[in-house]
């Protein structure tokens, strides 16, 4: 995306950090940078939410791998956007 600043991370940089965001295992800022991404970015938006209905079909990453913090981050995350 031309508007991008340059400091936001791309897509495939967002991609990248799915699983670590799903595990927690994302620094505060990184975490901070994946979310502004996947606001201004539905596609990696679909992406991550593509990503957790794996894991929970699959059961690849239990749920009690995921920190509580992640939990509540996406169940935030998804809440924002489905108001917007
Ligand atoms: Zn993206």
């Amino acid at each position: 995306m031309l508007s991008l600043r340059r400091r936001d991370i791309v897509c495939q940089q967002a991609v990248e950090l799915v699983t670590d965001y799903l595990e927690g295992a994302l620094s505060r800022r990184d975490r901070r940078r994946f979310e502004t991404h996947l606001k201004a970015c539905p596609n990696c938006a679909a992406y991550l939410e593509q990503i957790r209905m794996t894991i929970q079909l699959t059961g690849a990453i239990e749920p009690d791998d995921l920190s509580p913090q992640a939990t509540q981050d996406l169940t935030e995350l998804f809440r924002r956007w489905r108001s917007e």
